[in-house]
């Protein structure tokens, strides 16, 4: 499949201002070098903990913030560098869908008007009828009633709000939707829903998604590929199957064990992490998840292990050999 996103060492630190002239004294490494690409029609998936530089990332590609260092490709232009003027119809390409949907829609906006402006930003329907059409075929897509185009967001669930983000993520015929913890704030019901639309819209349209959480079990029913993150760096990369079943990375195999397992027969045993997460304005030499890792030994102190080939398209970033034992035993051992 062709590559649509290409991510390069992407960085954004973000400078520390202090004193009467506010001089930099430090830097938050919120992103510090981070490489993976979406293929079309894929959906890759970056997990962590919350403050791991995630959502960084999804704004950092969508140039809501400017990157510190790296490259980003859209369908093999560079994008990272372009002047605002030229990066304006490749937006058209890449939208995004915010954790908090009333956050995002104008509040005194109407819902048809809220999933027409991007279509009318973009001059993409000739006249007033054709706008019409294509809210509305919209709102069919993610299954909104129709009678939703002259009301407003604040009359709508949590779950329909986010509905109509994705319509206006979908209206300039986008092919790269960035989900920031889209599903987060909604109940599990309402997030399997959405999910299931996404997926369905992805099957349908063959847009590809970058799906940023810090929810495992949500991203097990959608993804192809997933990424974790960790204080700033991708630790493990690989296919979703790979992922649930081998993981080689310890922070990995941590996060995993909070996923509750579908057999009813059988329970994970689950990893508890020592300390919290370092700051990023400091972050620990050598291996950054050291000051945690249940199988830290002399080498990750002082050496940063950088991201391998642990098997067919996984890497990890762990001075291990081997993955840890399996986690999952059965109730009855
Ligand atoms: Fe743990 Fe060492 Fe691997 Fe880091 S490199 S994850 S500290 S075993």
């Amino acid at each position: 499949m062709p590559k649509l996103l290409e991510v390069n060492a992407l960085k954004k630190h973000f400078p520390l201002k202090a004193g009467l002239f506010g001089g930099t004294t430090g830097y938050v490494y919120a992103v510090d070098g981070v490489t993976f690409s979406v293929d079309c029609g894929e959906t890759l998936s970056i997990v962590g903990e919350s403050g791991c530089g995630k959502s960084t990332v999804g704004k950092a590609i969508l140039r809501l913030i400017e990157p510190t260092d790296g490259e980003v490709f859209l369908d093999g232009v560079r994008i990272d560098n372009l002047p605002l003027s030229k990066l304006r119809p490749l937006r058209r390409r890449v939208q995004v869908v915010f954790q908090d949907p009333f956050s995002s829609l104008n509040p005194r906006q109407r819902v048809g008007d809220c999933i027409a402006e991007p279509i009318v930003n973009f001059g993409l329907a000739k006249n007033a009828g054709e706008l019409q059409d294509r809210v509305i075929a919209l709102m069919d897509k993610v299954r909104l009633p129709r009678d939703a185009i002259r009301r407003f967001p604040h009359e709508f669930s949590g779950g329909q709000r986010q509905r109509i983000g994705i319509a206006r993520a979908l209206a300039p015929g986008s092919d790269l939707i960035i989900c920031d913890e889209a599903v987060s704030a909604l109940d599990v019901s309402v997030k399997a829903q959405i999910v299931n639309l996404l997926s369905d819209l992805q099957d349908e349209l063959g847009l590809a998604l970058l799906f940023i959480s810090h929810d495992l079990a949500i991203v097990e029913h959608l993804t192809h590929r997933v990424a974790v993150m960790y204080l700033g760096k991708i630790v493990e990369i690989t296919d979703r199957r790979t992922l649930f079943a081998g993981s080689h990375h310890p922070y990995t195999r941590a996060l995993l064990s909070a996923v509750p397992v579908p057999d009813p027969t059988a329970i994970r045993q689950r990893i508890i992490l020592r300390g919290d997460v370092p700051s990023p304005i400091n972050p620990p030499n050598g291996c950054r998840f050291h000051t945690r890792c249940p199988y830290v030994f002399d080498r990750c102190r002082v050496e940063e292990p950088l991201l391998r080939s642990v098997g067919s398209g996984h890497q990890s970033a762990c001075h291990l050999e081997h993955a840890p034992d399996v986690d999952v035993i059965p109730k009855a051992a």
